[in-house]
């Protein structure tokens, strides 16, 4: 049974500094189905834990880098007061910090722990400037809850494990109460500190709603909602009012920035409504998110996700031979390699990796394309990006005059359509991304 609450989640820059915070409060304030708030950390401030892990500075310039994140937090509590249970776990974590900072090297355990600080302290000030507008709130350390795999990085959560912790835990806390808490962070069974990957939160926004059975999601981010294509991009760019899961899972899977992709899995699996809009504007509407919502069909949106590999793999035996994909396949995967895209003709397949995804390894691993070369011939091209056409019910043959008038000015690597009724993808050179996008809007999205 699903209850009346509603999680309410603010990004970075809606806590950017004092005046941010405070309208995000008022929010909270003006909602009384609000019971828990996710917060990020302050803007500018997980980069700089970021740096702080990544151990190429030395003792001063990790001192430089803990004085720039204090600075940021005390711009905001120049303006605030914190009550006494608030300052003094305040000062605590700050001190953990710095003690953590002073260490030459971190484990990756460690690394988590010190990305963890970002929405540990910011989450202490939100609690204090709500309490200030007179709501009753208390900071939790969600922790306790929100547990998942020792993936350290991009940790993987553990559903039932949430559930059961937050039924115990939290549900009990929320009518008494707003809780504050933190996004982004997690733990594992071993109550060590695991991070859910960058732009997390909104994830983790997602899964508390969903361990508690909230009816919805509220993102508060700085754009009114998600729009037909990257309004810095074009102008006439419009904010979608309606979507349904699945076509803001791809959406956000294909690049549109506005919504950590994993946070629609939470949400369409519970049915539980997203609504993305911007907390500084809170009255200019935003987008819903919800189960087929959509009676309107046809593409709603393009996106586009650049540095994308595109792997062409060809072999003669491949003609009438069964066991050329899985063989490939095993040996990706053997990487850790993801695919995105596969075309395959009789003896070629194409596949796309996303090299943002694959990081940790910017150029495509030798061994593994040495491996692939045994057995077929293999060609890399790099620089492209992948351009998606997503909405509901996309077919071809509607579109594809006005498609292919568009695309016949640019070199088109691959195009996939058909494994999915909600996107048609193709590759194209990263140098004319910008254009294509811009003309498929023009000519696609931009028509009364
Ligand atoms: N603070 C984290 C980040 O900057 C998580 C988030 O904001 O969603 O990636
Ligand atoms: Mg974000």
């Amino acid at each position: 049974m699903s209850s009346q609450y509603t999680v309410a989640k603010f990004g970075g820059t809606s806590v950017a500094d004092f005046d941010a915070m405070h309208r995000c409060a008022h929010i909270i304030h003006d909602d009384s189905n609000v019971r828990i708030v996710a917060v990020s950390a302050s803007a500018g401030v997980t980069n700089h834990l970021v740096t702080l892990t990544q151990q190429k500075s030395n003792e001063d310039e990790r001192l430089a880098l803990v004085d720039n994140i204090i600075t940021i937090q005390n711009a905001i509590l120049a303006k605030l007061t914190l009550d006494a249970d608030l300052a003094q776990s305040f000062e605590l974590t700050l001190n953990e910090l710095k003690s953590l900072a002073a260490l030459p090297a971190l484990s990756a355990q460690q690394c988590d722990e010190m990305l963890s600080f970002g929405e540990r302290l910011s989450s202490f000030l939100f609690t204090q400037v709500l309490r200030n507008l007179g709501v009753k709130a208390d900071r939790f350390d969600v922790r306790k809850v929100l547990k998942t795999d020792n993936r350290f990085g991009k940790a993987t959560p553990d559903i039932a494990a949430t559930a059961l912790a937050a039924q115990k835990h939290l549900l009990p806390l929320l009518d008494e109460t707003v809780i504050v808490t933190q996004g982004f962070i997690g733990s594992d069974p071993y109550n060590q500190t695991t991070t859910l990957g960058r732009g997390g939160s909104d994830y983790s926004a997602a899964l508390l709603a969903e361990a508690i059975n909230a009816k919805s999601v509220h993102i508060w981010t700085d754009v009114v909602g998600i729009f037909s294509t990257d309004p810095r991009l074009c102008a006439k760019a419009s904010p979608i009012a309606k979507l349904s899961f699945d076509e803001a899972a791809e959406m956000a899977t294909f690049g549109a920035k506005v919504l950590h992709p994993a946070t629609i899995l939470p949400a369409s699996r519970s049915n539980i409504s997203v609504f993305v809009g911007s907390s500084r504007d809170p009255q200019a509407g935003g987008t819903w998110i919800e189960k087929d919502t959509s009676s309107q069909t046809g593409i709603r949106a393009v996106t586009q996700r650049k540095n994308q590999i595109l792997l062409t793999l060809k072999s003669p035996e491949m003609l009438l031979a069964s066991g050329f994909l899985a063989r490939i396949f095993t040996i990706l995967s053997a990487y850790n390699i993801s695919v995105d895209l596969v075309t395959t003709s009789e003896i070629s397949v194409a596949i796309t990796l996303d090299n943002a995804f694959n990081a940790s390894r910017p150029e495509l691993d030798q061994q593994c394309l040495e491996e692939l070369s045994e057995f077929c011939h293999v060609t890399v091209e790099n620089n492209l990006t992948l351009v998606a056409l997503i909405g509901s019910q996309i077919q071809l043959r509607q579109h594809e005059v006005n498609l292919m008038e568009v695309l016949s000015d640019f070199n088109i690597r691959l195009i996939c359509h058909g494994a999915s009724k909600h996107n048609l993808c193709f590759l194209v050179e990263q140098a004319d991304s910008d254009k294509v996008v811009q003309s498929i809007h023009a000519k696609l999205l931009e028509v009364a």
